[in-house]
């Protein structure tokens, strides 16, 4: 059997390039490496508490806005539960023992900074009108407009998201809040595009949601949805080779069980890097496979999955950002900053809730203070792994009690992930929370096409273009749009 497309990948851009292509007729078939399927959208269940690992809250999700227009078009409203994040504290920030909330809107997310910053009303007006511009004026929000390298044309890909605040404010208290969110893209001063920035805080702005009870479900609607229009999705499928014809062609993969399997053309969802590397006799030139190796990561992190005593910590329908010891927001990451920052969010198990069940508190961590225990496996990997992290779990937690005080007497227990976690589940380089750093001194360097040298080749995922569920999503849609042409999704997209 050839199949139409092989999707290598099963994470959210697999799923969505094997959506858009079995809806419009293709003979479609995804292969995951892992047992459950999804990549980041992975939970996992510990204590009765299920853990989500990779997505935890969801912008521009209300009637009208983009993500819920990729919603409706992707099938996803009915299958997966969303419960909005507080409208007036979608987000806090924390920094140097101040309090911030950002509320939804824009008008909203003014007023509420506008409180403690009375002097910078007007700031904050150029600030959010700035954001809104970049946003519209990208491809992203255009969806007409995208293809090709439209996507590199946003001038707001050649200055940073530091210099972006730092021309709407001179308070440098208003910087570091408006720069509050750079955790959600790792975000690092001189290098991390405003582009970047604009896009995401614009739509986490606009509107907040987090998914009840596990983004797994967002897998589980797209698997199903898949299947309903005639395509496959395989788990445990570890894709080992992508196998060239003689004219350089990718004519099949082999699994790591012998398998093979035949298409006429593929998309890989994994990294750029590692699908050049599975990619034996192809015509592809050094200087190409070179450029795509030296493409750096974006930091790691490791994540505390707490679980608290039954009916103990109100839940708190809000994320927080901390940032101790004056910590900029956007500082390059290095291990004497462990700790300095971090995300905490609680677990959203049921809409309306009034109890958390549990919460991930997200911090950053560099691979390469793990690295010594690459090769070994999930919960194997030795009592010197153990201690370090557990060490750097007493580290969070003192900080968490400092901005909740008596919140550690509530956790039951807690489970840990590192870089290598990351690495393990998603095949993640360096288990880089983000893929491929967006770097503003050389952005043609830094965005991948989805096309590659190989024309039935093509990629997709946070690597390509931009990374979050609106990254991947816009990616997928690009990536297929090399295959049945841009009008074909478009026109359904809103309708
Ligand atoms: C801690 C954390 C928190 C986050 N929070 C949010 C959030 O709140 N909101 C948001 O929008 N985004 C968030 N993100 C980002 C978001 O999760 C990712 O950008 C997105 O899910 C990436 O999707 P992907 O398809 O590109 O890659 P992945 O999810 O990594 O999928 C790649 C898939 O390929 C599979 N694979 C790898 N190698 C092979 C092989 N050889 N053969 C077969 N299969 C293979 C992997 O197992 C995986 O399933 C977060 C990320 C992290 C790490």
């Amino acid at each position: 059997m050839k199949f139409d497309v092989v999707v290598v990948g099963g994470g959210l851009g697999g799923l969505v390039s094997a959506y858009i292509l079995s809806k419009n007729g293709l003979g479609v078939l995804v292969l995951e490496k892992n047992r459950q399927l999804g990549g980041c959208l992975q939970t996992f269940t510990r204590g009765g508490v299920k853990f989500d690992t990779g997505i935890h809250y969801i912008g521009s999700l209300e009637p009208g806005q983009l993500m819920h227009q990729f919603f409706t078009y992707l099938n996803l409203l009915d299958d997966v539960p969303l419960s909005r994040l507080d409208s007036n504290a979608y987000d806090i920030v924390m920094l140097n023992g101040k309090t911030y909330s950002l509320a939804s809107g824009y008008d909203g997310f003014v007023q509420s900074l506008a409180g403690g910053f009375p002097g910078q009303a007007a700031d904050l007006r150029r600030y959010v009108q700035k954001i809104q511009q970049i946003a519209n004026a990208s491809p992203l929000y255009n969806l007409s407009k995208l293809g090709g390298t439209t996507f590199l044309q946003s001038e707001a890909l050649s200055y940073s998201a530091d210099e972006l605040v730092a021309s709407v404010t001179a308070n440098g208290t208003l910087q570091s809040v408006l720069l509050d969110n750079a955790p959600l893209y790792a975000g690092v001063r001189g290098i991390t595009p405003a582009y970047t920035h604009a896009i995401i805080a614009n739509s986490y702005m606009q509107s907040a949601f987090r998914v009840v009870n596990g983004s797994d479900v967002i897998a589980q609607s797209l698997r199903s949805s898949i299947q309903r229009h005639g395509g496959m999705v395989r788990t445990n499928a570890q894709v080992n080779e992508f196998v060239c014809a003689a004219d350089g062609r990718v004519e099949a993969v082999l699994l790591s069980s012998g398998e093979r399997i035949e298409g006429q053309r593929f998309i890989s969802n994994i990294h750029p890097y590692e699908t050049l590397v599975r990619l034996k006799n192809s015509h592809i030139r050094n200087a190409y496979r070179e450029r795509i190796a030296q493409l750096p990561s974006t930091i790691s992190c490791m994540v505390l999955y707490l679980r608290f005593k039954p009916n103990a910590v109100p839940y708190l329908n809000s994320n927080l950002f901390c940032y101790f010891d004056n910590i900029d927001p956007l500082q390059p990451y290095s291990p004497e900053h462990f700790g300095h920052s971090f995300m905490f969010m609680h677990q959203c198990s049921e809409i309306n809730q009034r109890y958390a069940l549990g919460a991930s508190l997200i911090a950053y961590m560099d691979y390469a203070e793990v690295q010594q225990w690459a090769g070994t496996a999930v919960g194997h990997r030795g009592a010197g792994y153990a201690e370090f992290m557990e060490q750097r779990a007493q580290v969070l937690l003192q900080r968490l009690e400092e901005v909740i005080p008596g919140i550690t007497a509530q956790i039951e227990g807690y489970d840990i992930s590192s870089p290598l976690t990351y690495q393990n589940y998603t095949a993640t380089r360096r288990g880089a929370m983000y893929g491929v750093l967006r770097d503003k001194r050389s952005p043609l360097q830094s965005f991948i096409s989805p096309r590659t040298k190989i024309p039935n080749l093509f990629f997709t995922g946070q690597n390509i273009q931009a990374h979050g569920v609106l990254g991947v999503i816009v990616g997928a849609i690009h990536t297929c749009s090399e295959i049945i042409g841009l009008s074909s999704i478009i026109e359904r997209i809103g309708r």
